[in-house]
């Protein structure tokens, strides 16, 4: 494939944006939650798993532990009994329980609004993190890097880096930090409806045109 200059990719990337929000207006994030604290540890479980079985075990987990303090004193084999189908349940559940801990001792059970608190935090790399300050706080850190935002970057040659950290980057580059955290939730849609993994459909694609690994 001819190289392509990087005002043509930026181009390119800005056409493919305005077609997928077209596409999908209502685009948002999947996950239920009522509050910072609540979409922070549906982020956590959501590894490895879908949202819809997360969203399937949060009401009762929320409802045994409403708030950070309640969380921090669980018993872990009570949390890992409830998450059990979200798979990976043993560490999961450290990791949310650690989570609720670390917040009551550095933030007084508050979710903190920053990049740096928040990835210090157990259990919160910076892709939650992304989560967290873009769908619980409206602020563009960063771009969240999930397994389809990584698949469907790739495959559109908005980036040719093998890393969720230097794929951010790129896509940092691409686009207009206001479209960040819709950018994760239309490239996340399009690959859950419309690029499926095993089975992209082409020929049903808004942005086959501009897509380098089309099949039609
Ligand atoms: S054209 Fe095909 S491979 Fe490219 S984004 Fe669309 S569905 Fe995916």
């Amino acid at each position: 494939m001819a190289r392509e200059s990087k005002k043509a990719r930026a181009e390119r990337a800005g056409e493919i944006y305005e077609l997928l929000a077209d596409e999908y207006p209502d685009a948002h994030c999947e996950l239920d939650f009522r509050s910072a604290f609540q979409l922070a540890v549906a982020t956590i479980l959501s590894a490895q798993t879908t949202d819809q079985r997360v969203n399937s075990v949060t009401p009762t987990l929320f409802n045994a532990y409403p708030d950070a303090k309640a969380l921090a004193s669980a018993d872990q084999a009570d949390v890992e009994e409830i998450i059990r189908s979200t798979g990976f349940f043993r560490n999961k559940a450290k990791s949310v329980i650690g989570f609720a801990r670390g917040l009551m001792a550095e933030h007084a059970g508050k979710v903190p609004e920053s990049m740096e608190d928040l990835s210090a935090l157990p259990g919160v790399g910076r892709k939650t993190a992304n989560v967290i300050l873009g769908n619980a706080f409206g602020l563009a850190e960063g771009v969240v890097v999930d397994t389809h935002v990584k698949r469907l970057s790739t495959l559109l040659d908005l980036t040719r880096e093998k890393t969720p950290e230097k794929i951010e980057q790129d896509l940092m580059e691409l686009f207009d930090r206001d479209h960040w955290t819709m950018l994760s939730h239309l490239l996340i849609w399009h690959g859950r409806r419309v690029c499926i993994a095993r089975r992209p459909k082409c020929e049903e694609c808004v942005v086959s045109h501009l897509c380098p690994s089309s099949r039609v």
